[in-house]
């Protein structure tokens, strides 16, 4: 089962994430255990206070080390874990892609690190953090959303949490593609058919369909992702196709 604490100064926030989908679900299965932790509880001063002033001034309040160093510490002892990954939620982190999430699925322990106001003390980077991620190059409020984002695509990925009919194998971005479109019932929706191939039953032209769209998808919004990866034989006899409807 794997372990994931969220540290973070709001902790309501996650029970609406959790609590609902496929992530209740996991914790259902005992695939993951969740333990959302607010770090003003391990302050060790009276007011409880967790920020303080930026040295050498200017705007902001900065997240202190101290409770954060504490909460870290007592959740390794808790979770008696010898090497969680200790994930600061940032934007000035690598950005996060499908392949970051299936390396943390293999994980046994998963620590994120929300923060808020200006930023945090940089000894908490240096010395406690081992991932620091930003889901995208613009700014939030808190790191919460962030350790939503992450948490939901990598526990999607843990074994038996994703039945047969939504399986993660054939995703945007699992197979290094864009996935291909996808149709339902009614086959003609007021005039708009459904492509004849995917009612005909054969299996092979339906699974070469799905493979050319997939290309053809990839190569109009990110032809950047065929440049990260080895097509086989036959897919690129697709894409030479593909790229033909276009010259
Ligand atoms: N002053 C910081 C900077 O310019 O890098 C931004 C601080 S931001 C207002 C407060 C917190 O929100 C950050 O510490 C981080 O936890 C979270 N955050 C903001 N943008 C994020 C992003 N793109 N990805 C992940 N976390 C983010």
């Amino acid at each position: 089962m794997m372990q994931i604490d969220i540290l973070t100064l709001f902790p309501e926030m996650f029970s609406g994430v959790f609590g609902h989908s496929i992530l209740q679900k996991a914790a259902e299965k005992s695939s993951v255990q969740y333990n959302v932790v607010n770090f003003r509880d391990f302050a060790d001063n009276k007011h409880s206070t967790v920020d303080d002033y930026p040295y050498g001034g200017g705007a902001g309040m900065v997240l202190k080390p101290q409770p954060i160093f504490d909460a870290v510490a007592s959740l390794r002892e808790q979770a008696k874990s010898k090497n969680p990954r200790v994930i600061l939620l940032c934007p000035q982190g690598e950005r996060f892609e499908q392949r970051k999430a299936e390396e943390l699925a293999k994980e046994e322990h998963l620590i994120f690190i929300c923060g808020h106001y200006e930023g945090y003390d940089e000894r908490i980077r240096e010395h406690v953090v081992t991932d620091e991620i930003s889901i995208g190059d613009y700014v939030l409020t808190g790191g919460e959303l962030g350790a939503m984002v992450v948490v939901d695509s990598v526990v999607r990925l843990l074994p038996e949490v994703l039945g047969n009919e939504e399986s993660h194998q054939k995703d945007s971005f699992s197979t290094g593609l864009l996935e291909h479109p996808h149709y339902t019932r009614p086959a003609d929706f007021r005039g708009l058919k459904v492509p004849d191939v995917l009612l005909s039953g054969n299996h092979k032209l339906i699974e070469e369909w799905r493979n050319k769209e997939a290309l053809r998808r990839t190569l109009l919004r990110r032809p950047d992702l065929l440049d990260k990866i080895e097509l086989t034989k036959e897919q690129e006899k697709w894409l030479k196709e593909v790229k033909k409807d276009y010259e």
